[in-house]
Parts: C-alpha cells; sequence; structure tokens
C-alpha cells in the first residue's frame, strides 16, 4: 500500500489476543502507575497519603510486551529482577480530561499483567534523581494476558489479586485496596495525555513483591480477568 521506501522494515504493531475474538487489540502506549496500594508503598519505603499526594506515572515502551506464557531471559544489567502483579486496564476509546463519570467509556476491558523491574537500578535512579527507565523500561519487562472485553464486569473496583512464584504465594491482595481506583486514575491521566485506543493502564502492584531466579516460574490471577505465566529463562 504505501508508496514510502523504507531503509528497512519498520517495526511492527504489537498487540494481545482478545478473549472470544479473533481480532487482535493493538497496543498504543504502556502506562504504568507507580505506589497504588498503600501496603506496597509502605514496603518500599515510600507512604501515600492520598490526600496530599497525586498519582503519578511511568511508560514501557510498545516494544516491551510479552504474551503470557512465555519465557523471557534473566535481563541484563540486574542482579534483583522483581516481579509486580497487576491489573491492566485496556483503553479502547478517547479520552481528553474526560470526568471520573465518563471514565468507564474509555475501558475495552482488563487483563492480568507482570510490571517486571530491574529492582536495583531503579532504586539507584529513585534516590539519584533519575528517570526510572533502565529499572522499568527494558526488554520483555510488560507481561500482559489476553484482554478480557468489559461486558457486563463494569468498573472492576473489587475482586482478588494474587501471584505465586514456583506455586508458593508471593502476592495477595484485592483491587478494593487500590488507592486511587480506575475511575481516578483514568480522570487523572487523561489531563496529561490524550488517550486513545490501545492504551494499557498497569494499575499498581500490591505488597509482596519479590526477587526470581532462572528457573522460577510466575504465576498470577486477577478475579474476573484471569491468569498470567512467565518463566524466568537463563541469563544472555
Ligand atoms: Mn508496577
Amino acid at each position: 500500500m504505501s508508496d514510502i521506501n523504507y531503509l528497512w522494515n519498520p517495526p511492527p504493531v504489537y498487540s494481545l489476543p482478545v478473549h472470544g475474538s479473533d481480532a487482535r487489540y493493538p497496543i498504543k502506549r504502556i502506562f504504568c502507575v507507580g505506589r497504588n496500594y498503600h501496603a506496597h508503598a509502605v514496603e518500599m519505603g515510600r507512604p501515600v497519603d492520598k490526600a496530599t499526594a497525586r498519582p503519578f506515572y511511568f511508560t514501557k515502551s510498545p516494544s516491551t510486551l510479552v504474551e503470557s506464557g512465555a519465557t523471557v531471559p534473566y535481563p541484563a544489567g540486574t542482579t534483583n529482577y522483581h516481579y509486580e502483579m497487576e491489573l491492566v486496564v485496556a483503553i479502547g476509546a478517547s479520552g481528553f480530561r474526560v470526568t471520573e463519570a465518563n471514565a468507564q467509556h474509555l475501558i475495552y476491558g482488563y487483563a492480568a499483567g507482570l510490571d517486571m523491574t530491574r529492582r536495583d537500578l531503579q532504586l539507584v535512579a529513585r534516590e539519584q534523581g533519575r528517570p526510572w527507565d533502565l529499572g522499568k523500561d527494558f526488554e520483555k519487562s510488560a507481561v500482559c494476558s489476553e484482554i478480557v472485553p468489559i461486558g457486563n464486569l463494569g468498573v472492576l473496583n473489587s475482586g482478588a489479586i494474587n501471584l505465586q512464584v514456583n506455586g508458593e504465594t508471593g502476592q495477595t491482595g484485592d483491587l478494593s485496596q487500590l488507592i486511587w481506583n480506575i475511575p481516578e486514575l483514568i480522570a487523572d491521566l487523561s489531563q496529561f495525555y490524550h488517550l486513545e485506543p490501545g492504551d494499557l493502564i498497569y494499575t499498581g502492584t500490591p505488597e509482596g513483591v519479590g526477587a526470581v531466579r532462572s528457573g522460577d516460574k510466575i504465576t498470577g490471577y486477577v478475579d474476573k480477568v484471569g491468569a498470567i505465566m512467565l518463566t524466568i529463562g537463563q541469563p544472555e
């Protein structure tokens, strides 16, 4: 179709399977919310007072996306590679400066996600006031299940979220513990960005984050949304 003569093949469109559909969900951006469960904020040494705080965000490149069930190499540059189990909100309609009351109309569906993190690099950056990219936005760090269309689920405001490593409990929480809930996040993020179909929002992780090693198998679950799996391979 295109007459443009590219030097090499342009990057692919990254996408995810959709439950109950042959169509795939194409990814535009990946937003991640920091410190959105009180107990996790405390375990990271940065408690949150919602009365005075606002949510904050970082991003991962679409090229970091990995589908559930994959095996990923233990990443370069870290000795403290962590899991963070998260509910992912998949945006399916455009919105800018939307209200909390209208936020639901932007939701296409949900997924279970892992915000994999080079914790040592993230914390060095945090302490030095530098960007988090080396700790967060690295290859194969955004793991995601199939997208479950919102259907009759509505705005998820409760439900178990948990993670196991080799079958042993790592994280347990509930979506009711989100500091900023889904409408609040969509409304707030849309003050800064024109949200578009294909934008994913990783909504933050409950307490119990921890390190994994080569050979570990991560499984996780979000009530009403589904499961996620990831195997940690050998270092490259
Ligand atoms: Mn996270």
